[in-house]
Order: C-alpha cells, then sequence, then structure tokens
C-alpha cells in the first residue's frame, strides 16, 4: 500500500462554549471561559513541539478551528494560534480557487459583527454555524441555549461582515420533532439561503444521544418522543429533496453545496487523507498512526503531548476505512484509484457482495465508480458493514 503523504489539513480543538449542550459528547465545557488565554498558549506549544520536529517541509490547504465553540474566544487568541501554526506549516500558494479553507465553527450567538471582521482579517473564509433546528420548542428540547432569533441574526451579521460561504448545520430526529416540524425548518432554511446567498452550504446529521447524556433523563431513548426509525428515514428523504431541488447538491450522506463549495477540510477526512490535530481530546491521522489528545482538560493542560489513544493503522484497517469513508461520497469510490492507493482490487475481493448489493439496487456500479443509491443511504451502515 503506498505510504500516506504528509498532512495538508490541521484541525484545532477551541473546548469552550457558553453551556454544554443535553446531547453533546464532544470535548466541549461551559463556565470555563476564564481558562481562555492558558489554554491557547498551551495549545500553541503544542503545535510547536509538534512541528517543529517534522524533517520535511510543511503546508497546509484546508484549517478547521471546530469545538466546542471557536467563535466564543477572543480572536486575538485565534490569531494567535494561526499565526504560530503558519511559522510551522505555511499555506500552500498557487491553489485553485476554493481549495484553500479556513473555516470557523460556532455557534450563532457567539458572532458579533466586530468578531466576523476579525475572523475575516486573519484569513477565515468559511463559517461553519451551527443552528441545529429552526423551531424554538425543539431547541430547548435538545437543551441548547439559543434562538431562531439568534440563529438568524448570526447569520445575518456573518453575511453582512462579508463572508462569502457560511455553512448552516442541523439536527433531525430531536426529541418532540415531526415530519411537518422537520419540513418546516427546511423551508425556513430556504427562505434564510434566499435572503443570504452566503451560505453555500448546509449539512443535517441524525440526532446521536451518547450512553449518559444528560438528554436522556428528559426523554427516555424508548420515549414516544422521539420520531420512529422510519419517520427519520422519511425526514433524510425531506432533505435531499428539499435541497436539490434548491440547488443544494449532496456530496456526501449528510451534506450539501452549491456547485464548488463542498468543504475542502471535511473531505480530507473522507478521502481517508492525513491531518494534523492539537487541542484537548483532539483526533489526528499523521503517519500511518491514528491518535488522539487527552479528553480532560484538566490533563490536557498539564500534559499537552500524551495521547489518550493511539493506533497504529495496518493495510487492513486502512483499506477498512477507505471504503467505509468512501461510500459516504455520493461520487463513491473510483475503483481504478482504490486500486493505486491501496493495491486491492475490490471488485476481485468483495466481487459476491457486490454483485449481491448491486442486485437489491444498495450499490451501483458505473464508469469505474461504486456507489451507494438513495435507497441504500439510508441503510449506509449496513451496507458499508458486509463490505469490509
Ligand atoms: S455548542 Fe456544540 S460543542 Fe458546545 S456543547 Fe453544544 S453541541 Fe457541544
Amino acid at each position: 500500500m503506498k505510504p500516506k503523504p504528509c498532512p495538508q489539513s490541521a484541525y484545532i480543538h477551541i473546548p469552550f462554549c457558553t453551556h454544554k449542550c443535553e446531547f453533546c459528547d464532544f470535548a466541549a465545557f461551559a463556565g470555563l471561559i476564564e481558562l481562555e488565554d492558558e489554554y491557547c498558549q498551551i495549545l500553541a506549544g503544542e503545535i510547536e513541539s509538534r512541528l517543529s520536529q517534522r524533517q520535511e517541509a510543511l503546508s497546509l490547504k484546508t484549517i478547521f478551528y471546530g469545538g466546542g465553540t471557536p467563535g466564543l474566544i477572543k480572536p486575538s487568541n485565534i490569531a494567535m494560534i494561526h499565526k504560530q501554526l503558519l511559522k510551522f506549516a505555511p499555506l500552500q500558494t498557487g491553489l485553485k480557487p476554493g481549495e484553500l479553507e479556513i473555516a470557523l465553527e460556532t455557534t450563532p450567538h457567539a458572532i458579533t459583527a466586530q468578531k466576523a471582521q476579525e475572523w475575516l482579517e486573519i484569513g477565515i473564509n468559511r463559517l461553519s454555524i451551527g443552528i441545529e433546528s429552526l423551531s424554538d420548542a425543539e431547541l430547548s428540547a435538545i437543551g441548547r441555549d439559543h434562538s431562531v432569533a439568534e440563529a438568524v441574526a448570526g447569520v445575518a451579521i456573518a453575511h453582512q461582515a462579508g463572508f462569502e460561504s457560511i455553512s448552516i448545520d442541523f439536527m433531525y430526529g430531536l426529541p418532540t420533532q415531526t415530519l411537518a416540524s422537520w419540513q418546516a425548518t427546511l423551508d425556513a432554511a430556504i427562505e434564510l439561503t434566499e435572503r443570504y446567498p452566503s451560505i453555500q452550504h448546509i449539512s443535517a446529521y441524525g440526532l446521536e444521544i451518547a450512553k449518559n447524556s444528560p438528554l436522556l433523563s428528559r426523554f427516555p431513548r424508548d420515549s414516544a418522543s422521539y420520531p420512529s426509525e422510519d419517520h427519520c428515514v422519511e425526514m433524510y428523504e425531506a432533505l435531499v429533496r428539499t435541497l436539490e431541488s434548491h440547488n443544494y447538491q449532496q456530496y456526501e450522506v449528510s451534506n450539501f453545496a452549491k456547485p464548488g463549495q463542498q468543504s475542502q477540510h471535511n473531505l480530507t477526512y473522507w478521502r481517508n487523507a492525513p491531518y494534523f490535530a492539537f487541542g484537548v481530546g483532539a483526533h489526528r491521522y499523521v503517519d500511518g498512526v491514528r491518535s488522539a489528545n487527552l479528553r480532560s482538560l484538566k490533563k490536557y493542560m498539564r500534559s499537552p503531548l500524551t495521547d489518550e489513544v493511539s493506533e497504529i493503522i495496518d493495510a487492513k484497517t486502512c483499506i477498512k476505512e477507505g471504503i467505509m469513508l468512501g461510500l459516504r461520497l455520493v461520487q463513491g469510490i473510483d475503483l481504478k484509484q482504490f486500486e493505486q492507493d491501496y493495491e486491492v482490487d475490490l471488485l476481485a475481493t468483495q466481487g459476491s457482495e457486490i454483485d449481491y448489493l448491486c442486485e437489491q439496487k444498495l450499490l451501483e456500479l458505473s464508469d469505474g465508480k461504486l456507489k451507494i443509491t438513495r435507497q441504500g443511504i439510508p441503510i449506509s451502515n449496513s451496507i458499508i458493514g458486509r463490505l469490509i
């Protein structure tokens, strides 16, 4: 198998939030913002320690400030971290428009005109705004601390500040949500995109609830408040139908974009390419090893170079990941390219499963590309399971 190239993407984790949403299982902490300056200094130190020991010349194509809520902290701290990152891994030059992506994730109510201006000055060229729902009742059901009015205001501020590439991010399958209320959110989202054409990208993920999530105490897993599995499939179909009829092309199971506006950073993950990552609980894929920093904020700040987990990705695992991630993309797996990258002819090794899934119209093989069909997407996990 070809060795993985040097990463050209970096993920920076900023863990502070105004409020811990009840469903959230990320390394995200509320009420600790007084640690922001110290955390950012430690993170800058981690960047230096990890990158200064690399032998090769580094350069980056995509950077993603994720969280947590990076939009919550002082832009001067983002600027300081950004400068530190570029000191060791400058941005690539000569790229085509849209290839260089520096994205920042934020809640809508953390956006102010002043911050938006400073983010643009730093070089952030894409905002990913977590709206989740355009129903106040649903936002409060999942324990979010923003309202629909704040969501709309956040988008307006970002648009007016001059951001030309905004993603608005949703969730479905929420407690109290119905097919009709989800369709209302989708319709309101489309209205929003008409008002603010800089919304070039929309993502929508089905709610996943971690085992000990506080949401489960209000809405136990078997509660009738959640839409049924069949309704979730219908919600997904409504999502695809509504967005595609408004020129948001689906390019990944949960992601839709105007032409040329796919998330370049997330494509790194789905293409099974390597990436650096820094910050508490951040996961990286570097030199054939997937590893993650400590997830406890206190422990990370004491020991930012210690791994919580680390796994050497052997050829077999890498191939499985290549199939799993490649089939999430609507364009599917280019079998020739796959053979070049992984030295595996999937038609030779998985031919009978592929034939069976094609007969069932769950997979489609055309022009040398293997794709999950529309019909297969809602059960993509089990399809992928059969192939790996
Ligand atoms: S804002 Fe996002 S990261 Fe923060 S607690 Fe809520 S879901 Fe988690």
